[in-house]
């Protein structure tokens, strides 16, 4: 009872006279809280909606984010939270399913209820989609990871398997090469390289296994070697591409316009993150792959000032409208 009374005092205290708050921030990543901290500071009324499953969550560490190297990203975001909270954010833990866009309000459904705003912003990040191959899920962000500037450096001079999804894993192979001079290509899947891929792969002296890979060596909690053919080849980490699936329904539902292109099919936006949706804007990883968590850091605070100058605009509109 207490609990309710103090979430409809939270409630209105988001909203103007009108029952409206200025923005609600789908997505409570690195992307959607650096927008929620600027947006917080530039005294806006702004509540972030977050279902807690950050794409980086089972990584223990962080890496090559400057100021925070080597912490966890889990407590990146309680900090990011915290501050965030200092100037005023109201945060709601749940999952985002639908929105409507009604003239110039657009409608949030939260487990709270409908929240009224005059600006969407979706920082729902991506998902990405593992090869189905036994031990991956498992070793997650651990012995199976995705980003040689994130982990490259601790398994410098490791032998470096990367398991291939797709013809661009070559280019991961040839990349980590960077890192050691023992990279295995597992051509899994995909099949044999050949022509200039091969004698690229062969001139930079990396060992390629074909077959197709079903599992890995797991001893303790820590993977080993990766199972192809029968046998088991020792390895200290393995690389691999998974397929990446943005969260982007909520934008999709709202009729945001996309692109596709070989990296697949992304929502567009403008430099400032405008959607095609008038009113409803997109940052980090949901419409931007290359986005690590410094890029997601930046966008977020770029995307905010937009926003917020949007929203000026509008007041400015508004006050001379009534004059
Ligand atoms: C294993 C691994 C390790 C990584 N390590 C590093 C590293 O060391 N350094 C680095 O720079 N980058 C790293 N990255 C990349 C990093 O995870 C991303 O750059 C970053 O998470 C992108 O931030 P984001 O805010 O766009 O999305 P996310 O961090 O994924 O946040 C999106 C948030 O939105 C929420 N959400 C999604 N849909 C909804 C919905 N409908 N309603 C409500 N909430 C929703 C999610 O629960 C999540 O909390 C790593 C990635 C992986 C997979």
């Amino acid at each position: 009872m207490v609990e309710h009374a103090q979430e409809r005092a939270d409630a209105a205290a988001h909203a103007d006279a009108d029952g409206l708050t200025d923005v609600v921030i789908v997505g409570g990543g690195p992307a959607g809280l650096s927008a929620a901290l600027s947006l917080g500071r530039a005294r806006r009324r702004v509540t972030v909606i977050d279902s807690g499953e950050p794409r980086n969550r089972t990584a223990a560490h962080m890496h090559g984010v400057l100021g925070h190297d080597g912490l966890s990203p889990l407590v990146l975001l309680e900090r990011g939270r915290a501050e965030a909270a200092g100037y005023g954010v109201r945060f709601l833990h749940g999952e985002v399913e639908a929105a409507r866009v009604d003239g110039e309000v657009i409608e949030v459904d939260t487990a709270n209820g409908t929240i009224r705003t005059r600006r969407l912003l979706v920082a729902t990040g991506l998902e990405d989609v593992l090869p189905d191959i036994p031990g991956f899920r498992d070793q997650w962000g651990r012995g199976v990871v995705v980003c040689p500037y994130c982990d490259g450096w601790e398994h410098r001079n490791d032998v470096i398997g990367v398991v291939a999804t797709s013809p661009r894993s070559v280019e991961q192979a040839q990349l980590l090469r960077q890192w050691s001079d023992r990279v295995v290509y597992f051509e899994n899947v995909v099949g044999a390289a050949s022509g200039a891929d091969l004698e690229r792969l062969v001139s930079r002296g990396i060992r390629i296994e074909s077959g197709e890979v079903t599992g890995l060596r797991i001893e303790g909690e820590r993977m080993t070697g990766v199972e192809v053919d029968g046998r088991v080849i020792d390895v200290g980490v393995v690389f691999t591409g998974p397929t990446l699936r943005p969260r982007d329904a909520l934008l999709r539902s709202l009729g945001a316009s996309s692109t596709v292109s070989d990296l697949g099919d992304w929502v567009d936006v403008d430099a400032d993150g405008r959607t095609s949706v008038p009113g409803v804007w997109a940052v980090g990883n949901v419409v931007n792959l290359r986005a690590n968590v410094s890029v997601s850091l930046g966008l977020g605070s770029l995307v905010a000032g937009a926003l917020n100058a949007d929203l000026v605009a509008d007041d400015v509109a508004a006050t001379l409208l009534a004059a």
